[in-house]
């Protein structure tokens, strides 16, 4: 049994950790500001007696005795993490700080979620590890990219510096229950759209691609990545590499939930939106024999019941 801290675990990929990582007979303590995090995601957890939750900012330090620590908190929706700019560098850069210095004082490994936004609007395609990436540094979404990019360097050095055991995944466009219905993000967007009846928005002209994964195949990458024993510390790339057009997203969607009246609508592209991203999985697979196994529709499947039975 090991001691492991969640910072934003109660978040959507945040909870699902907790659950397992509890369900595995762990000591976990979750930590989150509840900033687009929700009590409610982790409430089937307060029971049990290996779970603990506090609610805490990482940008504020935090002491604790703990095996492992997976750094998770940020907001993850160009919505939210636009909401408050400063704040979102300060819990990616702060945040790690913080994170590293908890891990350098008790000998924790330490994991960073990371993001295919490294990327940017990337000229290489599909993306390998190797690519440094095209990042806007002044742009809307740059105080997320750039935080994350920092929050690596910060990795990168404590591990030079203070041969801190450190992790680091960079996590591409991932979905399942759990998202917040108002998250903002695509695929949230378009099935509740969808089950409501009302316009499907597509932005731009919806030839910009993604490739979504479903949650459960990055539990397994992400977990695997922080238990495995040999000398490889990453980044690695977590991702799905079947590549969908938004256009296509939307054609999917609605053909799951045939009983939509809702119709698609085109409304402005967000600036600096990357035209396209598909990870290379290469070095996951040589590395931690993993890739993704579920498919789209699947994974639309059982995202779609769980919106179903939010609306309710
Ligand atoms: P989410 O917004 O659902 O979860 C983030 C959690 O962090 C929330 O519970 C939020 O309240 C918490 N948080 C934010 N700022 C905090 C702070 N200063 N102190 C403490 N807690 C704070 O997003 P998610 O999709 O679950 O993303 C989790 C992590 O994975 C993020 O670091 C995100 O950047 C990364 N990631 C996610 C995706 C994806 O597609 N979902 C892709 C790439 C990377
Ligand atoms: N820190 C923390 N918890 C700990 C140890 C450190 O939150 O258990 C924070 C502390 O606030 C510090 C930061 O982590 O500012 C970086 O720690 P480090 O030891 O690298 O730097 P220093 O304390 O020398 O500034
Ligand atoms: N998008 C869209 N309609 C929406 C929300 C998003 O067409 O209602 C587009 C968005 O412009 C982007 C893609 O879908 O091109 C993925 O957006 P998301 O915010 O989910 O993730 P990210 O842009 O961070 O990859």
């Amino acid at each position: 049994m090991k001691r492991v801290l969640v910072t934003g675990g109660a978040g959507f990929i945040g909870s699902h950790l907790c659950k397992q990582l509890v369900e595995q007979g762990h000591d976990v303590l979750c930590v989150d500001n509840l900033f687009t995090g929700n009590k409610k995601n982790i409430q089937a957890l307060f029971d049990c007696y290996n779970f603990e939750f506090v609610r805490h900012d990482v940008t504020f330090p935090l002491y604790v005795e703990v095996d492992e620590i997976y750094n998770l908190a940020c907001p993850a929706s160009p919505v939210y993490y636009q909401h408050d700019p400063v704040q979102t560098l300060k819990t990616s850069v702060h945040g790690a700080i913080n994170m590293l210095g908890l891990a350098k004082r008790v000998g924790a490994k330490i994991l960073q979620a990371s993001t295919s936004e490294v990327y940017g609007d990337p000229h290489v395609h599909p993306q390998p590890e190797s690519y440094w990436g095209r990042v806007n540094p002044i742009g809307i979404r740059s105080c997320y990219d750039e935080g994350k990019r920092a929050a690596e360097t910060l990795f990168a050095d404590y591990r030079r510096q203070h041969n801190i055991d450190t992790r680091i995944i960079r996590i591409f466009n991932t979905y399942g229950p759990n998202m917040h219905p108002n998250d903002g993000r695509v695929v949230s967007n378009f099935i509740v759209q969808a089950l409501a009846n009302e316009d499907i928005t597509i932005y731009g002209d919806g030839k910009q691609t993604r490739s979504f994964q479903y949650i459960d195949d990055l539990l397994a990458g992400m977990v695997a990545m922080m238990d495995n024993e040999d000398d490889f510390h990453g980044p690695v790339n977590i991702g799905n590499n079947t590549e969908f057009s938004m256009r296509e997203l939307a054609d999917e969607v609605l053909s799951l939930i045939p009983e939509s009246k809702s119709k698609l609508v085109f409304k402005a592209l967000p600036f600096d939106d990357p035209k396209q991203r598909k990870p290379d999985i290469s070095l996951a697979k040589e590395k931690l024999d993993w890739e993704p196994t579920i498919p789209l529709r699947k994974g639309l499947e059982k995202t779609i019941e769980y919106f179903k039975s939010f609306n309710n």
